[in-house]
């Protein structure tokens, strides 16, 4: 093993929080997955692997307290009823096996419950329209008894949290999802009682149940608050008398700011670090150790952070997920293994989209218990079969290194003359360099191995291919962008006068700049027509970002980038046109329809960039299915099959490498698996 770098002996040192101790000050902090306890074994699984990985404390997602803190049609924990403690406990022991602290987050989301399914009212403050949905439902303005039950549920999901086994229980008050930060916010509390008007006043829900849980189980558990600090009235000044009011309350402040958008900003927009700014007061008020995140994957900016009395514990959702091993490959001297965080908030897309969580950077997540996966440990190879992998792409190195890992070897040829495919290209966007970390972490993984042979400028057909020998031929060639303008809204190619100028996204990442007008045109509705605007503009170009939706880019609301790239191209002076779909393409304007059949508009444009959808680009592999002898192992994989999200392309490439020698890994078992 190597040897650790003494710089980052402080992140191992263990932690005192009031009556437990941390092994470390690396903190799993709680994050969703789409699963909970539809799948309780699924997640406890996870949650393991998480403890193996070196985290000292790892943490449940949010448990409702009642059940009018309804979090459906979102999949949550429960902690409302004694036979909740059985399915939560399996999560506590799983990850006390590898000598972590178990957290759980208590939760009650007041204005944001729908109490769909208890049929119970929505609770809040005040009568006031429920957050997070379009239903017109309104809440019940609490009364005294409604207050006393929300802190006896407090209380007693505490206790059943302590009977579970876990070590910290978290009062919740972050995300807009929370009773106690809405009692905190004046534009939902007008209260007249001794719960509304002043801060105190406002904060004595909070106050009162943290006193109560510190009261029932602060002698055997740490009572954790997590707290949002500019999310009173969007005023950080209240943030600091609150964290003034209670300090000496919790056991532990794990602070960050809100809301979630603003707490997993993703890397288009905040490098890691971003929340330093907004939470580094908190320690200079509270002498109760301070856990903070900010997409942290860097051990010299933890150890920074934790010197200069930012924050005791490392805390971190996103980069647990990319790596839960992130800690153990620090301690054992080898953070250059790390599997960096992209911050790319696919992970997130995953509770918006009501399934598993999935990882651009690791597949394996939410695959562990359903079927078998280890993010570190993969099966050693079957055979000594020879495998040869054509496309440099997410998927090809994804493909490539996992059987490398296992003892195959690898052959892997790249017609262009670097590795990385889509992810290099896109990399070099405005704002998405840090996407190349994919590709990066699995080349760098592949150079460390001698029966991997990686060839750039090698672009293969099928007789060169089959010329290799090898046993297997993966082909992992990729999708090109359609020239044609098919996409979600336009059915048919579009009509193009001979004269129109036409690019594609390929076109703009291959180094051409359109001048004059430009109309970037966009059905695929995720970051790349913006982000291409934005390039268009930062050289100087007259760009207008056309789109048949009615708001921009709508896949980037499951990313919660929505409304910081509306902003971005406000700011930016871009002009947006929306629910106008392409009709024709002439040349020098093109034509635009209204989608709900109102009046057209023709835009003056000399080129249009038309980011519409993708064609796989199968050729070499019908070429190989039609040259090769008939018992040849031929697959495609990644975008060249079905193009999709970079994650898509990653988790295909590791399928198959695991498959290869494992049948049964081709039909993998359903989820819900318990
Ligand atoms: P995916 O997301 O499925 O990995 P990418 O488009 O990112 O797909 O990567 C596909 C890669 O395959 C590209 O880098 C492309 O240059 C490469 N490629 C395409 N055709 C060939 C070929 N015939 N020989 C070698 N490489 C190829
Ligand atoms: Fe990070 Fe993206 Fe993985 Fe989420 S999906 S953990 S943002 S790499």
């Amino acid at each position: 093993m190597t040897q650790r770098d003494p710089r980052y002996d402080i992140l191992f040192e263990e932690v005192r929080i009031g009556p437990v101790t941390a092994p470390n000050r690396f903190v799993q902090v709680p994050h969703c997955n789409g699963v909970s306890d539809l799948a309780p074994e699924a997640v406890a699984r996870m949650r393991e692997i998480k403890a193996e990985g070196g985290w000292g404390i790892v943490s449940t997602e949010i448990a409702e307290v009642g059940p009018e803190a309804e979090f459906w049609p979102f999949p949550s924990l429960h902690l409302w009823h004694d036979d909740h403690i059985a399915p939560i406990a399996r999560m506590a022991d799983a990850i006390h096996r590898h000598g972590a602290l178990a957290a759980v987050e208590l939760g009650h989301i007041g204005l944001a419950a729908g109490n769909r399914a208890s049929r119970r009212p929505v609770l809040g403050p005040a009568s006031h329209l429920i957050l997070e949905s379009v239903e017109p439902f309104q809440s019940r303005a609490m009364d005294s008894s409604d207050i006393r039950r929300v802190r006896e549920q407090h209380r007693a999901a505490a206790r059943r949290a302590r009977s579970a086994g876990f070590d910290v229980v978290y009062a919740y008050a972050s995300h807009g999802l929370s009773i106690f930060s809405q009692f905190l916010q004046r534009r939902f509390n007008d209260r007249g009682d001794e719960y509304g008007g002043s801060l105190e006043n406002r904060a004595r829900l909070l106050r009162e149940a943290l006193e109560d849980m510190k009261e029932d189980i602060g002698e055997s558990c740490a009572v954790a608050l997590r707290f949002a600090v500019n999310e009173i009235d969007n005023d950080p000044v209240q943030g600091r008398e609150l964290v003034e009011m209670l300090k000496d309350i919790p056991d532990l402040w794990d602070v960050n700011i809100s809301e979630w958008p603003s707490d997993s900003q993703t890397s288009r927009f905040a490098k890691e670090g971003f929340q330093e700014q907004d939470t580094a007061f908190v320690k200079s008020i509270v002498d109760r150790p301070v856990v903070g995140v900010g997409r942290f994957t860097s051990p010299d900016t933890m150890v920074s952070q934790v010197r200069r009395g930012i924050i005791d514990l490392v805390g971190a959702a996103r980069p647990s997920i990319a790596d839960p091993f992130l800690p153990r490959k620090i301690r054992e001297g080898r953070p250059e293994d790390i599997r960096e965080c992209i911050g790319c908030n696919v992970c997130v897309s995953g509770e918006f989209s009501y399934s598993p969580i999935r990882c651009t950077q690791n597949p394996t997540m939410m695959e562990e218990s359903r079927r078998g996966w280890h993010p570190e440990n993969l099966p050693p190879a079957g055979s000594n079969d020879t495998i040869l992998i054509i496309g440099g792409g997410p998927a090809g190195l994804e493909c490539a290194h996992v059987l490398a890992r296992r003892g195959y070897t690898v052959t892997l040829a790249e017609a262009r003359g670097e590795l990385g495919g889509r992810v290099l290209r896109e990399s070099a966007l405005p704002g998405l360099g840090e996407w190349r970390r994919v590709a990066d972490h699995r080349i760098h993984g592949l150079q460390q191995m001698a029966h991997a042979e990686l060839y750039t400028s090698s672009a293969l057909d099928a007789e060169t291919a089959l010329s290799f020998g090898a046993q297997h031929i993966v082909v992992a060639t990729g999708a090109t962008w359609r020239r044609d303008g098919r996409g979600r809204w336009s059915a048919e190619p579009l009509t193009v006068s001979a004269g129109a100028r036409i690019l594609t996204p390929d076109d703009i990442m291959d180094g051409m700049v359109p001048n004059g007008r430009v109309v970037v045109y966009d059905e695929d509705g995720t970051y790349l027509g913006n982000v291409i605007a934005e390039l268009l503009k930062s050289v100087g170009t007259d760009v207008t970002l056309v789109t048949p939706a009615s708001e921009i880019a709508p896949y980037l609301a499951l990313t919660m980038e929505q409304e910081t790239v509306a902003a971005r191209m406000t700011e930016l002076e871009i002009p947006v046109v929306r629910l106008k779909s392409m009709s024709r393409i002439a040349d020098n304007h093109v034509v635009l329809d209204c989608v709900h059949g109102g009046e057209g508009l023709d835009l003056p444009a000399s080129s249009v960039v038309l980011v519409t959808s993708r064609v796989p680009d199968d050729s070499l592999y019908r070429d190989l299915s039609a040259t090769a002898p008939t018992e040849a192992s031929i697959s495609k994989i990644g975008d060249c099959d079905a193009p999709h999200l970079i994650a898509g392309a990653v988790h295909a490439g590791h399928s198959w490498a695991r498959a290869l020698d494992s049948p049964s890994e081709r039909t993998p078992p359903p989820l819900p698996h318990p």
